[in-house]
C-alpha cells in the first residue's frame, strides 16, 4: 500500500498533474507526412480553436472527430498533419496533435509561437460541456509546468490572428474571461 502511493506520488510529479493526453496512434491518427520545424521553449501564445465540426463525448466519437479534422487538414488543405497541436473533446480527454514539440498551423506569424488547442465540435450557439473546458486548462497548466508554454502566456481566439469567426461565438465568450485572455 505504501509502495503504491509513493508510485502515485512520483507518477504525479514526473506528469506535472496532466490530463490524460491520448497519442496519435491511441485515436487512429495517420503519421505526419513530413516532420515539422520543432517549437521553441517555452512559447508565449495559446490559440483556441474549434474543429466546426460535430460534436462527441465519449472517446470513439471524439477520436472519429480528430481523424476527419486530420484528413480535412492533409487532403483539402494540403498539410503534411493535422494542423492542431492538441484537441479537446466534450468526452474530457485530450487527443495529440503536432503535440507540445512541433509547430502547428495558424496565420503567421502565429505559427511558431503558439500551442494550437482545438474544441472538437462547433460552438456557435452552444459552449463546451464543462469537462472539456477543465481538460484545455489543465492542458495549459500542464504546459506551463512542463516549460512547453510560458508562465505569463497570452491566451488568444483564432479570430484574434485571422479572418475567421473560430472559435465559435460561444467558446469565444468564455476564452475571454480566463484571466490570460488578450484579444
Ligand atoms: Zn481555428
Amino acid at each position: 500500500m505504501k509502495l503504491l502511493v509513493i508510485l502515485l506520488l512520483a507518477f504525479c510529479a514526473i506528469t506535472h498533474g496532466c490530463p490524460t493526453i491520448l497519442s496519435k496512434s491511441a485515436w487512429g491518427g495517420k503519421a505526419a507526412k513530413c516532420s515539422s520545424n520543432r517549437l521553441p521553449r517555452p512559447v508565449k501564445f495559446v490559440i483556441i480553436h474549434h474543429t466546426a465540426g460535430e460534436f462527441c463525448s465519449s472517446q470513439s466519437t471524439c477520436s472519429a472527430q480528430a481523424r476527419i479534422a486530420q484528413k480535412h487538414h492533409m487532403d483539402n488543405q494540403g498539410w503534411c498533419d493535422i494542423g492542431y497541436n492538441f484537441l479537446v473533446g466534450e468526452d474530457g480527454q485530450v487527443y495529440e496533435g503536432r503535440g507540445w514539440a512541433n509547430v502547428g498551423v495558424h496565420a503567421p506569424p502565429y505559427n511558431s509561437i503558439s500551442i494550437r488547442i482545438s474544441f472538437i465540435g462547433t460552438f456557435t450557439n452552444r459552449a463546451p460541456s464543462a469537462s472539456a473546458l477543465n481538460a484545455a486548462q489543465s492542458l495549459i497548466r500542464c504546459g506551463v509546468s512542463g516549460g512547453y508554454i510560458s508562465s505569463s502566456y497570452i491566451v488568444k481566439g483564432h479570430r484574434n490572428v485571422g479572418s475567421t469567426e473560430c472559435p465559435g461565438a460561444k467558446l469565444y465568450a468564455i476564452i475571454k474571461k480566463w484571466s490570460n485572455f488578450k484579444a
